[in-house]
This record gives structure tokens, sequence and C-alpha cells, in this order.
């Protein structure tokens, strides 16, 4: 059945073009979808790095592809919590790819830890599903066994999806994992000591992420790291001076990841 509401696709208006920085995809599902134009930078990069290594355009080519179908499934990722927080009655304002991964930005905070502990697994759990099914693929077509490009590109893809699906359930608040944990935890401590909980161990692991980038050369994980601090840390300051937000205040909210 066509959900009129919302078609599966629609041109983008002129509303959501506002934003010169960004490629308009369109409105899929109701929801308009933008890549950030920085993203171009991703692509050059691999491009170049993938030249030089190789030196072969299909390499190249094979590399391009192969990174526009990891940034896919993160889109897929970013709907699986705005479907999900649609279920509960928030709409997402819009979807946008960056190159540290995806942005919902939902019109509105869950109030409830039951919606926030299923649009935050949302998310990991398209991922896992899709690294479940490609994997399935390949053994279904003995491709993995006799090796070659499908088998490189499958497993490729398969790993590629545990780890955005497993790295995002990292407990740091405000990833995906953090507000696992924060909507666990409010069931018995309360959303303030909650949030607390949960933005305390972000910052301590958003340092063990940057050490890490730093020193393991992953400059995505120093992004993330910078990310995962400063959000946390302004919810931490959210939840001290205003402990108790409107239930359904119409902020934007931000779901990183
Ligand atoms: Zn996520």
């Amino acid at each position: 059945m066509v959900d009129v509401k919302h078609p599966f696709f629609s041109l983008p208006t002129a509303a959501d073009r506002r934003d010169r920085w960004s490629w308009h995809l369109g409105r899929i599902l109701g929801i308009p979808t933008r890549i950030h134009a920085s993203f171009a930078l991703v692509l050059v990069w691999i491009g170049i790095s993938t030249w030089s290594a190789a030196h072969s355009s299909v390499a190249v080519a094979l590399g391009l592809g192969f990174a526009l179908a990891v940034f896919a499934c993160v889109l897929l990722h970013e709907f699986g919590h705005a479907l999900v927080a649609r279920r509960f009655g928030i709409e997402t304002r819009r979807i946008t790819l960056l190159p540290i991964g995806g942005v919902a930005e939902l019109e509105r905070e869950p109030s409830d830890p039951r919606a926030e502990l299923w649009i935050a697994v949302a998310g990991p759990a398209v991922n896992l599903g899709i690294a479940a099914t490609l994997a399935l693929v390949g053994f279904a077509l003995g491709s993995f066994a006799s090796g070659g490009l499908l088998a490189l590109v499958l497993s490729g893809l398969v790993w590629a999806n545990l780890m955005l699906g497993l790295f995002n359930l990292v407990p740091a608040f405000p990833m995906d994992g953090g507000r696992v944990l924060r909507a666990l935890a409010s069931k018995r401590v309360g959303p303030v000591r909650a949030t607390q909980i949960a933005a305390k161990l972000g910052r301590y692991l958003a340092v063990g992420f940057g050490v890490w980038g730093l020193f393991g050369g992953q400059p995505v994980l120093v992004l993330v790291a910078a990310f995962v601090w400063f959000a946390a840390g302004r919810e931490l300051k959210r939840v001290r001076n205003r402990p108790a937000p409107p239930a359904g205040n119409r902020v934007i909210y931000v779901w990183r990841g």
C-alpha cells in the first residue's frame, strides 16, 4: 500500500534547498535527505590515495564505489533511527551525511526512556542486519570460498557494517550506545542522574578515542572524540540548568551517528 503522506521519494522543496553547502538528494519517505559538501573531500582523498597505491582507474572506481556503498549503509542507519522515531510520534526534520557519519535531526527529544532506547537501538540494528544478510548472501553464492572481487566487496561491506553497528553501540553518550545506557539507567535512577552517568562516561571514552585516534593515526576518530566530548558536556550543562525539560519541547534534537 502506498503511504500517501510519506511517498518513498519526492523532489526536494525550495525550503529544503536553502542550505547551499549540501547536495539535496530529495525527500526519502518524507524526510529531506542531503549530503554535506565537505563529503566531496572524502571522495577526493579516497581517489588520490587509491591512485597512488594502485595506479589504476579501475581501482579508483572500485574504491569510490565502495565508499559510496558504505555511506549508503550510514544513511540506512539514520533512517533506522528516523523511522522508529516516527513510530513514537517524532518526525525527523532532515538527515545529513557528513564525512564523520550521519546526523538525523529529530523535531523533539524523546521524553519516554523506552522511546529513546528503541530509537537508539534501531540504527546499529540496521547495520548488524545488513552485515548478517550480506554474509548469508556471500556464503549462499559460495563467493567467500571462491575468492575474487565479489568476495572482496561483500566481505568488506560485512566488516564495515559490523564496525558501524558495534562502534555506535559503545556507551559514549551521545552516541547510540550511550543513549541506550541512559535509557536503561533512567528507569533506575531517573533521567537527570542517568544523563549525568552517561555523559560522564561519554567524556572518559572521548579521551580514550582521542588518544587512540592521535597515536593510531585515525583522524576521523579524533573528530568523533571532539564531538562526543563537547556534546556530552553540553548535555551535562543542560541537565544542570534545566533538569526537567518540558515534555515535547520543540527544539531540534540532533541525533548523531
Ligand atoms: Zn546511530
